[in-house]
């Protein structure tokens, strides 16, 4: 780079593109599933990476037990007794604000193996993608951390303000990781997570509620089945209440939202009934995904699903009777947003623009993430990461490892501009 005028290139040209391709490889490696042992296993990689640096690195064993008993706990949809929080901490001189920078290193069951030309925890490279299970959401991006982390160290640069990185784990299924972290007292000026973006600004999200239903029939021997009543065929019109509801919640969208065919979307993704063919079900048990509008607090979202099946239970002489049940559990994401002309939002747009030589676009993703706790917690957090997030949780799950290596300049420049330096 001839022309520098922020002084970026030494920090860009110290990302180690080759050893950052090996460090999303070792981390897909370890099939980190929420819930498993080796998702602990993970967690101690990144310390153990980030301690290679020699960056002073926290480790400690979270309570799961004591703050999933918390009142604002953000749900867990796996069974699991250990979690490992992981910090850094690249020391300012105390003179500026502090960047956080979080990744977290859980991911997704593969899903039909079948779909898969690989095997979901071997990384393979092709060309510029590195495909397995994690690769995209989010192991690029938490490797990407620690190779910015590198070239701001090896550049010699002395920040004014601290960085520190995070890794955390739980993310996928309700956010147990930050909500821990948090708990710590770890706090900073501004958050960037790099979840796939490809390389866009998405300062904000919408929530997910999952949610259980519990529909009501009355069993008979199937040859008589007129007179019993099929919690199967009572689903038909739920479903169709749902979809009248989705598509009232979606009439009028936040502009931030507009790119996407349906905003916060309402899915139901299992279904359980009956227990024997030639019986009429008295029970289905549905469990869904509510999405939650930018704005609107989990609260108001429960009691519009609520509402809605209410209505349709006074007007139905069975429902009537016999009412479905909501059930709330799980992952109770609530939506999140910084505002899209925040510093954070503009400088780290700014940085990306200089680096990658054309502006990224600003918009807020369907999909809940811990942008919405950090928010929560007063930090202004913005998703900047590599792959794109149609490829999370899908079979051969891929990314691109030149976003991978460029997020990483564009995250140890932004640390440069937002933490400061000092001569
Ligand atoms: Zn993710």
């Amino acid at each position: 780079m001839i022309d520098d005028p922020d002084g970026y290139a030494d920090v860009i040209d110290g990302v180690d593109g080759h050893g950052l391709v090996g460090a999303v490889e070792r981390l897909v490696a370890i099939p980190s599933l929420g819930g498993t042992d080796a998702e602990v296993d993970a967690q101690d990689a990144v310390a153990h990476e980030w301690a290679s640096l020699g960056l002073e690195v926290t480790s400690w064993d979270i309570d799961v037990a004591s703050l999933a008993a918390e009142p604002d706990f953000p749900g867990m949809e796996v069974d699991r007794t250990a979690a490992r929080g992981v910090i850094a901490r690249i020391p300012g001189t105390g003179e500026g604000p502090t960047l956080l920078l979080l990744g977290h290193t859980d991911v997704v069951p593969p899903g039909d193996r079948g779909a898969w030309s690989s095997d979901p925890f071997r990384p393979e490279v092709r060309g510029d993608r590195l495909i397995g299970r994690g690769a995209c959401d989010m192991k690029a991006g938490t490797a990407s951390i620690t190779y910015a982390a590198r070239a701001l160290f090896a550049s010699g640069v002395r920040l004014r303000g601290d960085v520190v990185l995070a890794a955390v784990s739980g993310e996928e299924d309700g956010g147990l990781g930050t909500y821990a972290m948090l708990r710590q007292g770890i706090t900073a000026d501004a958050c960037v997570l790099p979840e796939p973006t490809s390389l866009d600004l998405v300062p904000a999200n919408g929530g997910a509620l999952t949610f259980r239903l519990r529909i009501h029939g009355r069993a008979t021997h199937a040859s008589r089945r007129t007179e019993g009543v099929s919690a199967v065929e009572k689903m038909l019109p739920v479903l169709e209440e749902l979809r009248r509801l989705e598509a009232r919640r979606n009439e009028t969208v936040d502009p931030l939202m507009q790119r996407w065919p349906i905003a916060y979307p309402l899915s139901i993704g299992t279904v359980h009934s009956g227990d024997w063919a030639s019986t009429v079900p008295d029970l289905l048990i549905a469990e869904g995904r509510l999405g939650v509008a930018l704005g609107e607090t989990p609260a108001q979202a429960r009691a519009d699903l609520e509402g809605a099946l209410a209505r349709l239970c006074d007007e139905d002489p069975w429902f009537a009777e016999h009412p479905v049940e909501v059930e709330w559990w799980g992952g109770q994401f609530a939506s999140g947003r910084t505002d899209p002309e925040h510093p954070v939002v503009r400088g780290l747009g700014e940085v990306a623009t200089t680096i990658l030589g054309n502006a990224p676009e600003v918009y807020a993703a369907p999909y809940g993430s811990d942008l919405r706790l950090l928010v929560g917690a007063g930090i202004p957090t913005v998703h900047f990461g590599p792959g794109e997030s149609s490829a999370a949780h899908a079979p051969a799950e891929w990314v691109d490892l030149r976003e991978t290596v460029a997020c990483a300049q564009v995250l140890a420049a932004y640390a440069m501009r937002f933490c400061g330096t000092s001569t």
